[in-house]
């Protein structure tokens, strides 16, 4: 049996570090807003390459806590238009939503599966104040052609850097590329937790006091309350165990990279697509720098999905699609049900997730390469 993500085995493979980390806050006796949170911050901080790590509950609230920031500080306004991919987790959505801010849905590129650059500068009008890019299943979605738009146009770029924790763009890391990053610790996730976690990056020290005040009901001093706030921490028990996985991030995103190398190099049925496989590894000799993905998920399309599904399941091979419903399509926004995104339809209707993980041998990889060209 394969599984899709073996987060027991995950957990092991760091097991004794993590389980000191977890018995030392025991310990200690303190489980919130101390010294664990302190020095995750700034670990993370330093591993994204931005002045200011907040910890808080989840990714979604990383995501709220900054637009809410930028609304509070008069960046941006209730009622402002913000891109973002169609062809996102419904959490990079409900955000904006939440936030009173209005998302305008941009088509992907079919072979990155990022945001199009070129929609991005259709999709402008003069209400057109942000960019909410997602490095959409731990791939790098940002390029020299986004960053020209940004520049050129004075719009606020955001991150969703969900999926992509440790990914690169030339010396830098995403989630250091924007005006402020949010991150997820889903168990899941690259960098997951034992539970809920999330934080908010930033290099924008009033940004990075504002998402921590509004995280802590609103206060920067103790029972003074400047904003209508929320409860969104990050407890010490989930920050000291992402400390310790923190450190063994990059190697285990390089056994992830080692497995979608395996498959690149194995999968050749002319009935799955790879898509962007000439993007990665530098080798399309039209792209000089290769774009990185840290392989948070790895997708494949076919149009036969259901069958290649089925065919892996009775291997005995775990896979999961992401997502088959695109946002536009979801009851939550009846109001775009009628809208037509046909790249991002059709990447939904043929989508799938093949299994991948810092704990996956080389010769699980092989199978499931080997499944994959065979009859189904
Ligand atoms: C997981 C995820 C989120 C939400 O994170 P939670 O911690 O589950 O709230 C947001 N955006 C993307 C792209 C995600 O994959």
């Amino acid at each position: 049996m394969i599984k899709f993500l073996d987060l027991k085995k995950i957990t092991e493979s760091h097991g004794a570090e993590i389980g000191e980390a977890v018995s030392r806050v025991i310990r200690s006796g303190w489980y919130l807003q101390g010294e664990e949170n302190r020095r995750f911050e700034q670990n993370f901080a330093s591993f994204i390459g931005t002045g200011h790590a907040v910890g808080c509950a989840n990714g979604l609230d990383a995501l709220v806590l900054i637009f809410r920031a930028l609304i509070e500080t008069g960046r941006l306004h209730p009622g402002d238009e913000v891109l973002v991919p169609a062809n996102t987790y419904i959490a990079s959505i409900l955000a904006l939503t939440e936030t009173g801010l209005r998302p305008v849905l941009v088509e992907p590129d079919p072979r990155s599966l990022q945001i199009d650059p070129g929609q991005i500068e259709k999709a402008m009008t003069p209400q057109t104040r942000a960019l909410l890019t997602v490095h959409l299943y731990g791939r790098c979605s940002y390029t020299s052609r986004m960053a020209e738009i940004v520049e050129r146009s004075g719009l606020l770029l955001v991150e969703d850097n969900a999926q992509a924790h440790g990914c690169r763009y030339g010396d830098r890391r995403t989630g250091s590329l924007g005006i402020a990053a949010a991150h997820s610790f889903y168990p899941g996730k690259n960098l997951g937790a034992l539970g809920d976690g999330g934080a908010v990056t930033t290099s924008d020290k009033e940004l990075a006091d504002t998402v921590r005040a509004l995280a802590n009901y609103g206060s920067a001093e103790k029972y003074v309350f400047r904003y209508r706030g929320r409860n969104s921490r990050l407890d010490e028990i989930q920050a000291a165990v992402l400390d310790v996985k923190l450190r063994h991030l990059d190697e285990d995103n390089e056994k992830r990279r080692h497995i979608a190398r395996i498959y690149f190099e194995e999968i050749c049925n002319p009935e799955v697509e790879i898509p962007g496989k000439e993007l990665y590894f530098g080798e399309n000799p039209e792209i000089p720098a290769a774009v990185d993905s840290v392989f948070h998920v790895f997708p494949v399309l076919t149009g036969r999905r259901n069958d290649l599904r089925r065919h892996l399941d009775s291997n005995g091979i775990q896979t999961l699609v992401h997502y088959p419903i695109p946002p536009h399509k979801q009851e939550c926004y009846s109001e775009w049900n009628g809208m037509s995104l046909p790249v991002t339809e059709s990447i939904h209707d043929r989508e799938l997730s093949l299994p991948i993980s810092p704990v996956m041998t080389d010769e699980e990889a092989r199978t499931v390469a080997r499944a994959v060209n065979g009859n189904w």
